[in-house]
């Protein structure tokens, strides 16, 4: 895989991660100037969750701790009976991401600390891939080989091939690459290119 190619992949997912959050900010922002009792409910409701974050330790605190958490739900009810008259879904005030599983980070964490890289990821460094296979293969249909020396001077092609052979084993690698994914079902098909 090429490094600047996913470096460039990389950064086209945290532009659309910093346009996904901007976008929430400007909703948040319309939603709250409308309907000011939502800013007030919010900030509530961040409060008591601190408090109980604080108290959550303290054992002797049992009581005050219940108490906390029927105020939270009070208020969620509220805000959901607020999300309700305006028709608004629940997840209005969450960000919209381009992917779901991975929240446009490209890579998913693992509970043990590891990170593996996401499906919408794989399937776009797989389109490159294709289509740079495509694009070779596209350019061998009109290939006169015989342009091509066949004899073998490891000194000057700094190989232990001919350069005629060579081109051989690139096309045959891109044919093969091709032919794989064409004639099984593949899983990386069904992420729907272009389509997120
Ligand atoms: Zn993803």
């Amino acid at each position: 895989m090429n490094n600047s190619v996913l470096k460039k992949l990389l950064m086209e997912y945290e532009k659309n991660r910093i346009n996904a959050e901007h976008d929430l900010e400007i909703r948040k922002q319309e939603l709250y100037k409308k309907n000011p009792r939502l800013l007030e409910l919010e900030n509530e409701l961040n409060n008591y969750s601190i408090n109980i974050a604080k108290q959550i330790l303290n054992t002797n605190k049992k009581n005050y701790i219940d108490t906390l958490k029927l105020k939270i739900n009070t208020l969620k009810k509220e805000k959901e009976s607020i999300f309700n008259s305006l028709k608004l879904p629940k997840n209005y005030l969450e960000p919209r991401y381009s992917c779901s599983l991975c929240n446009d980070t490209g890579y998913i964490s693992n509970l043990n600390g590891t990170s593996k890289i996401c499906s919408c990821l794989q399937q776009k460094l797989f389109d490159l891939e294709f289509n740079k296979n495509i694009i070779l293969m596209e350019n061998f249909t009109n290939f006169n080989f015989d342009f091509y020396n066949n004899t073998i001077d490891e000194k000057k092609y700094n190989s232990t091939i001919s350069p005629r052979e060579n081109i051989n084993i690139i096309k045959n690698a891109s044919e093969n690459f091709i032919n794989s994914f064409e004639t099984s079902n593949n899983l990386l098909f069904t992420g729907g290119t272009g389509l997120r």
